[in-house]
């Protein structure tokens, strides 16, 4: 039910901070289960836990993760699929484990689209609707993840923002919406998206809003908006007063 993502510099453990905080801050929206996902080296490094932050941040402490520069973070209000560890997002895409995807929202056709993926010998490994489109991106995947959204957005029924992050493209988090919130926070060299404004409060006050059926791109110095056909698009700047963000 809650959505983080960040791209900036490299530097300790600035990434794995700010989505956690940021998870924190959305933690009012209710949840079941947390998780984040943060791009190390050559790879997407999950950890993801049923229940509260608590939980997730235990297994941070146990299995702690390496700094990075993008990440993306989740709270997950179970629609298909219970509250297991499993269950939770992110969800790897493909077997490499580079991609990693978030989602809040409902994908209508995932039954289809599932059963395209196992007929083609993809395993899925969850209940949820979400994981066929993480195994979707990957397949789509040619080195540019924002053309990847764009492929699979146009098969996707239902209301959904979805973030993912591709471990070849470590300066880059993509998201997309429609019908389901998803707003840009403008920062200083490191750039956020959260599901509202909360997610990035703690960090800057200069926000920029999405309109519905629009792919977003951040990397530390740049956001780019277009439509789902990719027509470029503009967002709307606006600046978030604490109260709004209370
Ligand atoms: N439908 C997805 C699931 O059940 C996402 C739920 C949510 O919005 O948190 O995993």
């Amino acid at each position: 039910c809650g959505i983080v993502g960040y791209v900036g510099p490299n530097e300790d453990d600035r990434a794995l901070s700010v989505v956690m905080e940021g998870l924190a801050r959305l933690e009012y929206r209710g949840y079941d289960s947390a998780g984040v996902a943060l791009l190390t080296g050559n790879r997407a490094e999950v950890r993801k836990r049923a229940g509260k932050l608590a939980n997730l941040s235990a297994a941070i402490e146990t299995d702690p993760m390496l700094g990075s520069s993008a990440g993306i973070g989740h709270t997950r209000w179970a629609t298909h699929g219970g509250p297991t560890n499993e269950n939770a997002h992110p969800h790897l895409g493909g077997t490499d484990g580079k991609l990693a995807l978030i989602h809040n929202g409902i994908i209508e056709n995932f039954h289809v689209l599932g059963n395209e993926l196992r007929a083609d010998g993809v395993r899925l490994t969850s209940e949820t609707d979400t994981e066929v489109v993480a195994h979707l991106l990957a397949r789509a995947y040619d080195g540019d993840l924002t053309a990847a959204m764009r492929q699979v957005v146009a098969r996707l029924e239902g209301a959904f923002t979805l973030l993912a992050v591709h471990a070849d493209q470590p300066g880059v988090v993509v998201g997309a919406r429609r019908n389901s919130p998803l707003v840009v926070g403008l920062g200083d060299g490191e750039n956020f998206l959260g599901s509202d404004v909360a997610a990035f409060i703690g960090y800057t006050r200069q926000a920029m809003e999405l309109a519905q059926d629009q792919i977003v791109t951040i990397t530390p110095r740049e956001v780019t908006v277009t439509g789902f056909d990719g027509t470029p698009a503009q967002g709307k700047v606006f600046s978030v007063d604490w109260d709004a963000a209370a």
